[in-house]
């Protein structure tokens, strides 16, 4: 779980009456003899071993990236490689790698492009405020101007193109960052706003962001999306003067008004000087479902195995933080219940993708590269049951986030019904105002529109301290808590029609997002 605002609530009561109501019982999810014995599989013991493997001291705390992470990344896999499942990883591998790259502004490497003559130059002329801009970006160009309100249909206008601000139309954010943001997302190439900044603000601002270094993590190459940059009037001014547009009466207009800049295109080419790169791991298997049509769509199971590594030694001269609960806890329940599917002498019949990732604690970061670099076309992939933190706190109910927002959570409620012998209540959130929903792997899924559960036992006193270790695992739960999530893993997997979105839900965190 990565840390968020600060925890107000101590987690100390259970909760067994939050179970949401429902009139009827809607779908029929009993299951077979070979169904209960493959959930059987998934035993306190082997629990206990696997948990143990992944938390143990020589893992370093996983901290991404670290060897420790790597190591228990390999481990997995090879857990993976002995339940038979097809890799889904780099080049027929169950890892796959994404870069986490320390960079700075290359002011010196960086070009532009102007055609027909006329010249800008990076930290001269040009700049990006934001610093970590790279690739070439080359297209028409046009003037956005005036004070009046600006319509949906300007903004349709600028798709492809290098937009030049000269003022700033209403209905655009005024904080500069987010209008830029907001036409970037409309497909401008880039949003470049024209400054008249006097020159010692322009060259401290240059000096600032040349010394800049940010982290990019899970660049590959293909870069979508536009950038953000600053040019000064007194650059594109004669630039865009010899294409007979004028700069100040562009400014100096009422109505907000998109101007094609006829002939003018530009070659925009920043780079980024790369101070340092590591690779970190995500860990993946596929189990093949065993219909023929519904084989192509996937549920995946997600849990993070990376940690935050090691810090200051507490009263017993500990330096590490294990993260046994968080998220140990989560990663051998994926374990466990890959290897229960595997099992099964007839699969599911959905496709089921084991999913384990790393960087959570940094930013979600190896979930959001999965996402975006999915080894299946992330439209088949039909849910994600995420599991982080699910081995503490109380023994007969587990925190299920996110039910309120798709028909998993009424499809969770009648598989929860169909096994009071787990003694395991799937519950709602009881803690809204934390925001969970966002703060997991899952969230990443949810944002490509598939619909999530994340299972969630609430924090504790050890969160993110170096008491979060095996001993203090409720073994028993946890596994309780991994058949509840395998039953209903098969029951997605096999219902004829995939989980839907409630729409409200789906224009908050999908399409209005
Ligand atoms: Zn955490």
């Amino acid at each position: 779980m990565k840390s968020g605002i600060p925890f107000l609530v101590a987690v100390t009561v259970a909760n067994g009456s939050a179970c949401a109501q429902e009139s009827r019982a809607t779908q029929s999810v009993s299951v077979g003899q070979d169904v209960l014995a493959a959930a059987a599989s998934i035993t306190r013991a082997d629990y206990l071993r696997k948990i143990s493997v992944i938390a143990h001291d020589s893992m370093g705390g996983r901290d991404t990236p670290s060897p420790g992470l790597d190591a228990t990344a390999e481990w997995v896999a090879s857990e993976f490689a002995l339940l038979g499942l097809k890799p889904g990883g780099d080049d027929g591998s169950y890892i796959q790698r994404y870069a986490i790259e320390v960079v700075r502004p290359d002011l010196i490497s960086s070009s532009a492009e102007v055609s027909g003559g006329g010249a800008l130059r990076f930290g001269r002329d040009l700049i990006s405020p934001l610093g970590a801009e790279e690739g070439d970006f080359e297209g028409e160009v046009v003037v956005l101007s005036g004070s009046g309100e600006i319509s949906p249909d300007l903004v349709a206008d600028i798709a492809g193109k290098h937009v030049i601000v000269v003022s700033m139309p209403r209905g655009l954010d005024r904080d500069g960052r987010r209008f830029a943001t907001d036409l970037r997302g409309s497909g401008a190439l880039s949003v470049i706003v024209a400054t008249d900044r006097p020159d010692s603000e322009w060259e401290r601002g240059v000096r600032n962001i040349s010394r800049r270094t940010s982290v990019r993590v899970g660049f590959n190459g293909a870069r979508g999306g536009g950038i953000s940059l600053e040019v000064r009037d007194r650059a594109i001014e004669p630039i865009l003067a010899a294409h007979g547009v004028d700069l100040r009466a562009a400014r100096g207009r009422r109505d907000a008004a998109v101007m094609e800049v006829r002939g003018l295109t530009l070659l925009l080419s920043p780079r980024l000087e790369i101070l340092d790169r590591q690779l970190a791991p995500n860990v993946v298997g596929i189990l093949e479902g065993s219909d023929p049509e519904l084989k192509d769509e996937y549920v995946a199971f997600s849990a993070h195995i990376d940690h935050i590594g090691t810090g200051a030694p507490n009263a017993e001269g500990d330096t590490i933080s294990n993260g046994a609960d968080d998220d140990a806890s989560g990663t051998t329940a994926i374990l466990e219940i890959a290897e229960a599917y595997a099992s099964l002498e007839t699969k599911p019949r959905r496709s089921m993708i084991f999913l384990l990732v790393s960087g959570e604690e940094k930013g979600l970061w190896g979930s959001k590269y999965f996402v975006e670099n999915p080894p299946v076309p992330i439209g088949q992939v039909v849910a994600d049951l995420n599991a982080d933190m699910i081995g503490r706190n109380w023994t007969d109910t587990i925190v299920a986030i996110g039910k309120e927002h798709s028909d998993l959570g009424e499809t969770l409620n009648a598989v929860n019904r169909a096994h009071p012998e787990l003694g395991m209540t799937a519950i709602d959130d009881l803690w809204p105002e934390e925001r969970f929903y966002f703060r997991s792997d899952h969230y990443n899924f949810a944002k490509m529109g598939v619909p999530i559960l994340f299972f969630f036992n609430g924090t504790h006193g050890d969160y993110h301290g170096r008491d979060d270790e095996v001993d203090r695992i409720d073994t028993d739960k946890a596994a309780r808590i991994s058949k509840l999530i395998f039953y209903l893993g098969y029951e997605v997997a096999n219902r004829v029609e995939r989980p839907q979105w409630n729409p409200e839900s789906f224009r908050q965190i999908v399409s209005d997002r």
